[in-house]
């Protein structure tokens, strides 16, 4: 059974309040910290190996150590809650059940980091869950651990919960400054990054809830103690939200050590395949990282059993591998369609694309144009080719990583499915109303 830093009192009734969430220990990380010099706990944290939850794992006490100090400039922590990646609601999951132990992390990072007004960036489809927090904060207010002098050491911070609007793209850490500062959510050309150049100029850090949540079990356990859970660069533990054709979706912590065949198919996790059927594809990390088929997907290219941790999910690269991502791990049994899979994500990018560059505003539509062509019984050979193309010049062209998200799926699934594309164009009238199921190959 992997151990639980996160969600250990998530079945505790009425943890989602401070009276129960202090009994059960909270906020003794906070009262920790603040007897520690900000160095200390930066040290904590670059010890614990905790790399980022959002998806991007660059490891947070290094982000934290690039933080630009000039004398006069506040600084500021955001706490990226925008989560809007297909297949990811493990954020929803903490700060639904848990608030406090964001705010506790909040409060802690934001000593860290000498930061006296720090936000959370909140999802706008996320309706109900500002008033959480804000409960929240006004709860750890009036203990004393939150607002001016904090717990009498001097340490001031204000929390402000800022909702978004609904666009996915103001989830990439520029964009979402940009529209933190109340403008269009475009996103900016890094670098120079927000540690430098952040929200109003100011030095900002840019975090996802689940790192930042991460915090507090580090001070409490020391980060020493962290990371000798898990294995090699993946330590501490990571949710995972688990979803499509299984037994048992839901939100899960794992310590990084168990198999991916051991996190589908017993029970303690997603339960097996729904409906007795055999697994025919997964995307582990959400809809941006790439698609794997069941055969490397439980297994290396090598044949070694594939892990469930930054480094063995992309064992083999990009040509077999796939990447941990945010843990939006997407299961897809032998009756799903991966042309029409792909169909649906390529909208969904095409949508959210903001329109700033050429290959991703003119690239995204025209993919999504040709696969629903393909997924419709209209398309060619020539189509598959040029689908292909258009990925290959939209990665790496882009200002941000959504023309990069948007081309990884395409490519994996022609890469991987290019049978099941083929068999859509040879037999258009079945391609109409069957799906090409595991039983095809
Ligand atoms: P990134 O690799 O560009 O950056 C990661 C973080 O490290 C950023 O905060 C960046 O500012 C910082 N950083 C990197 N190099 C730095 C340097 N030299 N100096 C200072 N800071 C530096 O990735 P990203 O754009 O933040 O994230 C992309 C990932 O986001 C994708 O892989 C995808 O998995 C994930 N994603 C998640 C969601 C979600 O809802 N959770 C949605 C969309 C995408
Ligand atoms: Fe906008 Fe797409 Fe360019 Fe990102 S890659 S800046 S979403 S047009």
């Amino acid at each position: 059974m992997s151990k639980k830093l996160l969600l250990k009192d998530a079945h505790v009734e009425g943890i989602r309040y401070f009276d129960v969430y202090r009994k059960q220990g909270g906020y003794e990380a906070l009262e920790k910290a603040l007897k520690m010099t900000p160095e200390e706990i930066l040290e904590e944290v670059k010890t614990s190996g905790l790399r980022g939850r959002g998806g991007a794992g660059f490891p947070t006490g290094l982000k934290w150590s690039f933080l630009a100090k000039p004398e006069g400039v506040p600084r500021h922590l955001v706490v990226n809650a925008d989560e809007s990646e297909p297949g990811t609601f493990k954020d929803r999951y903490l700060m639904e059940f848990l608030p406090h132990l964001l705010i506790e992390g909040m409060l802690i990072s934001s000593y860290c980091l000498g930061s006296n007004t720090s936000y959370i960036y909140i999802r706008g489809e996320y309706s109900w869950i500002p008033d959480i927090l804000e409960e929240a904060i006004e709860e750890a207010r009036n203990a004393g651990f939150l607002g001016k002098n904090i717990l009498g050491t001097g340490f001031d911070c204000e929390i402000y919960v800022q909702r978004g609007a609904g666009a996915y793209i103001c989830g990439e850490e520029t964009a979402l400054l940009e529209s933190l500062e109340g403008k269009r959510g475009n996103p900016r050309l890094k670098p120079p990054f927000p540690a430098v150049k952040g929200l109003w100029e100011r030095p900002t850090v840019v975090n996802n809830v689940e790192s930042i949540a991460a915090v507090v079990p580090i001070i409490n356990i020391t980060g020493a103690e962290y990371a000798k859970i898990g294995v090699g660069k993946s330590t501490g533990t990571k949710l995972i939200s688990a979803c499509g054709n299984i037994n048992k979706p839901g939100v899960y912590e794992i310590d990084m050590t168990i198999t991916v065949e051991e996190f589908i198919y017993s029970d303690e996790y997603c339960g097996g395949i729904k409906d007795g059927k055999r697994l025919k594809a997964c995307i582990p990390g959400g809809s941006s990282v790439p698609i794997v088929p069941a055969n490397l997907l439980l297994r290396t290219i090598n044949g070694e059993p594939r892990y469930m941790n930054y480094e063995s999910l992309a064992d083999g690269g990009f040509a077999t591998g796939t990447m941990m991502g945010s843990g939006g791990f997407i299961v897809l049994d032998e009756d799903q369609c991966v042309v029409e899979h792909t169909m649906t994500l390529a909208r969904f990018y095409a949508h959210e694309s903001c329109g700033q560059c050429t290959p991703c505003r003119e690239g995204t539509p025209w993919m999504y144009k040709i696969l629903k062509k393909i997924e419709n019984g209209e398309g060619t050979m020539a189509d598959i080719d040029l689908l292909w193309d258009i990925q290959r010049k939209i990665e790496g062209n882009t200002i941000c990583p959504l023309g990069d998200a948007a081309a990884w799926p395409v490519a994996a699934a022609i890469r991987h499915f290019r049978d099941e594309f083929e068999w859509h164009v040879k037999n258009p009238e079945l391609a109409k109303t069957q799906n090409y199921g595991l039983a095809n190959y």
